[in-house]
């Protein structure tokens, strides 16, 4: 940890207050009810008492629930477009969670690399992610079984670890160690450091969920065609797609126009594979059966996502038990995913 600086907590308003004046600065909230992160509105800092995580998200605020794409009106020339004011606002997400930066991470392959999607690349390159370590992390949670942890730093441009009544911050990128150092913070000493070092140990220890995740996209496609099995696993899901709309990795959207043909709005808004008319198409529907589609759910985060951009699309946040109104519990369904040896024999 060479070179990291310190907050003291008492002084963090100061500082947002500060940052906020070159960047939109969102901060866990839960003035509106659920936990989400929102604009900083210059004084509460409350949150680094009652955060452990936010239930929207921060990827809202790169992919919103709904946004327009453009609107449109015919004259006599036919139809013509305008795009929405161009958002150029520099954002900072201070104190997201490593989960959800390494859950942006993941979107950045869909949106970024594999399509260029002008609204949310537009968002994202524009930027700094300011993450949180977790020091009391969920029952629920199982970051670390996929490649994480409450400490890990995979996405963020600065790292914050809590030490009591301060905050060591380590820059990860160039432009977080530019931040740190245009911030006239004091400089952590060796002990502020060991006790940085101490406390990510501790909370790793707290992440007590484990879930065995090796050659899961192989057990996966061992049982795919085992009707019975997903039958089974689906059968209490009600398929209100609640873990997928808060899921920090899900990304599929639906696009609607709204208006009249002469005049309106394209909109795109999240949509969810949970929802039976997901894949309807006028002659047939090819996830009309339950099953079929808890099937997609899991098999995309462990075997297809993988398939193309080799590491897994779920980030073990919890998000989806905690939240699932009949404890729907997607680690203990990868733990019960049966051993390729065991999968391999008669159906
Ligand atoms: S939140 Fe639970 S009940 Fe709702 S779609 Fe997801 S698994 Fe099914
Ligand atoms: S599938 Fe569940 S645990 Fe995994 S990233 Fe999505 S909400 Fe989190």
């Amino acid at each position: 940890m060479a070179g990291s600086k310190k907050i003291k907590k008492q002084d963090l308003a100061r500082l947002l207050s500060q940052w906020s004046q070159e960047f939109s600065l969102f901060v866990p909230s839960r003035t509106s009810g659920p936990a989400e992160m929102t604009e900083y509105d210059g004084q509460d800092t409350s949150f680094l008492g009652w955060y452990r995580n936010t239930i929207i998200p921060p990827k809202a605020s790169f992919l919103p629930h709904m946004e327009e794409m453009f609107s449109f009106h015919r004259n006599k020339q036919g139809h013509q477009l305008e795009l929405p004011p161009s958002d150029e606002q520099k954002r900072l997400i201070f104190a997201i969670r490593p989960c959800d930066a390494r859950a942006l991470t993941i979107l950045d392959n869909v949106f970024e690399d594999a399509y260029q999607d002008p609204y949310y690349r537009g968002r994202r390159r524009r930027a700094i992610l300011v993450g949180l370590g977790c020091t009391n992390p969920y029952d629920s949670c199982f970051c670390t079984s996929v490649g994480g942890g409450p400490s890990e730093t995979t996405g963020v441009d600065i790292m914050l670890t809590d030490i009591g009544d301060e905050l060591v911050a380590r820059g990860i990128t160039k432009a977080g160690e530019e931040l740190i150092a245009r911030s006239n913070l004091a400089r952590a000493t060796k002990a502020d450091q060991k006790r940085a070092e101490q406390s990510q140990e501790a909370a790793r220890q707290k992440v007590t969920r484990k879930v065995d995740t090796r050659d899961m996209a192989s057990r996966l496609q061992a049982v795919f065609d085992d009707r019975d099995y997903w039958q089974q696993l689906a059968a209490k899901c009600l398929s209100c797609g609640i873990c997928t709309l808060l899921c920090p990795t899900c990304y599929c959207f639906d696009i609607n126009d709204e208006g009249s043909p002469e005049k309106g709005t394209r909109c795109r808004s999240l949509d969810s594979c949970a929802f039976p008319d997901y894949t309807k198409m006028p002659m047939e529907n090819p996830r009309d059966e339950k099953w079929r589609r808890v099937r997609n759910r899991l098999c995309h985060k462990y075997e297809f996502y993988p398939m193309l951009f080799d590491t897994i699309a779920c980030t073990g946040c919890g998000r989806c038990i905690r939240l699932c109104p009949v404890n729907w519990d997607i680690a203990q369904i990868l733990e019960g995913v049966p051993e390729l040896s065991q999968a391999e024999g008669p159906k």
